[in-house]
């Protein structure tokens, strides 16, 4: 009867993705899609195979282009020594990626140390595998970083995976090349797999990003997972990869993708082959953009809610994960037994603005908003003068 899915939760993010279908002329800034177009290198790709009739099916693993271009982008761009183009595998996005590598690791009961706040679908995937998702706090007060001997205290007789999303969303919070090297040695030195989830390797505006499985001996026990969903604009389309060097894990790992997709998409993957293979300059611009629609955003944040959020632009991904005054909350009457779920439902009901409560990412994380500053410029700023009004209505 699939009782064991009664515990596994639907994330927030996907309720109030439901609940904007219903609000007119909505400010989608709950969903991290952004705003770009896709470049005409992936159109172009997209179109040629649909003339050339590539519509049949194809290898479980990908199309033998994609999966060697993925590879040689993992060698040269992240560091990693992947062996042969046969260690990867292209997925339906990066959460089809995760959903296989988490299953192919995990047995029933054991623990997975993972931040908090997190993109709620890690937990809930470690849940649907039988295991336990345990949460270790980022720290606000070190830019968003775990305290490693926070995570060594976490690690039990029972944990199997170390899962590191840096760039990380919500928080945007990015590990420094020390911390992952501390990372990576506790993981030799307790025996651990690590699984790191790196959607937003191309979303770094300070520090650098850095692969853990591209330190000594880590690729042997690392599985990188990969989308093309954010660095590409094509969050629809549904392209992802990751590589295992484990013959026995990537077996496991396989078995979940032949029987959850059989093959992804063969448009998606010829798509994603022509926007490998074409100039990569659209990386670099949309970060530019980026950037300068964060700093936008959190300008206009302290004009529209003075005193009610506060919180520093994050060095990466594209969220403003800010702090509810919670004295401010007190004094407009926002009440319920979840303050950030409050915050969401008013302004979603009052201001038209999606956005996500932070108890949704981990506990630690209750009385914090997540809003995505992906969206296009025009959007983010109806969505502050939106907010600005709703807010100043709240107190008078
Ligand atoms: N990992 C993180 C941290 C994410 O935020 C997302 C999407 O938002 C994904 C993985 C998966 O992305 P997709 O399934 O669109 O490729």
């Amino acid at each position: 009867m699939g009782q064991f899915l009664d515990s596994v939760p639907v994330s927030a993010i996907v309720r109030i993705r439901d609940m904007m279908y219903t609000v007119k002329d909505p400010f989608r800034l709950d969903q991290g899609d952004v705003s770009f177009d896709a470049p005409d290198t992936f159109k172009q790709a997209v179109t040629k195979a649909l003339a050339e009739n590539r519509t049949h099916y194809l290898p479980t693993v990908g199309i033998p282009q994609l999966r060697k271009l993925c590879a040689e982008k993992m060698r040269t761009k992240n560091g990693i020594p992947v062996g042969s183009d046969d260690e990867v595998m292209v997925t339906n996005g990066g959460t089809h990626g995760l959903y296989a590598v988490i299953h192919a690791l995990l047995e029933p009961g054991d623990e997975v140390i993972i931040p908090d706040p997190e993109w709620p679908p890690t937990m809930a995937m470690v849940t649907a595998a039988g295991g336990r998702p345990v949460q270790v706090p980022l720290r606000e007060s070190l830019g968003w970083r775990w305290d490693i001997a926070e995570v060594e205290k976490a690690i039990t007789p029972k944990t199997r995976v170390l899962y590191l999303n840096s760039p990380n969303n919500p928080s945007g919070g990015v590990l420094t090349r020390q911390d992952i090297e501390k990372l990576a040695a506790i993981a030799r030195e307790r025996n651990l797999w690590v699984i790191s989830d790196e959607a937003y390797e191309d979303v770094v505006y300070s520090g650098e990003h850095v692969s853990i499985a591209s330190l000594p001996g880590m690729y042997e026990r690392t599985i990188p997972v990969y989308t093309m969903s954010k660095s590409y604009a094509i969050t629809g389309v549904r392209v992802g990869y990751f590589a295992i060097k484990d013959a026995t894990v990537r077996d496991r790992a396989l078995k979940v993708v032949l029987y959850t997709t059989s093959n992804v998409s063969s448009l998606a993957q010829y798509g994603a082959v022509g926007a490998l293979e074409g100039s990569q300059q659209c990386i670099a611009d949309f970060k530019v953009e980026l950037q300068a629609r964060r700093d936008m955003f959190y300008q206009g944040l302290a004009e529209a809610a003075p005193g009610v959020f506060s919180g520093q632009p994050p060095d990466g991904a594209f969220y403003a994960f800010v702090k509810i005054n919670p004295d401010w909350a007190k004094s407009a009457g926002l009440t319920g037994p979840s303050l950030s779920w409050a915050m969401a439902e008013y302004l979603i009901k009052h201001g038209r603005i999606g956005c996500v409560p932070g108890v949704d990412f981990g506990a630690s994380c209750e009385g914090y908003m997540r809003f995505c500053t992906c969206r296009s410029r025009e959007e983010l700023n109806g969505a502050l003068a939106s907010m600005k009004q709703a807010l100043a209505t709240a107190v008078s």
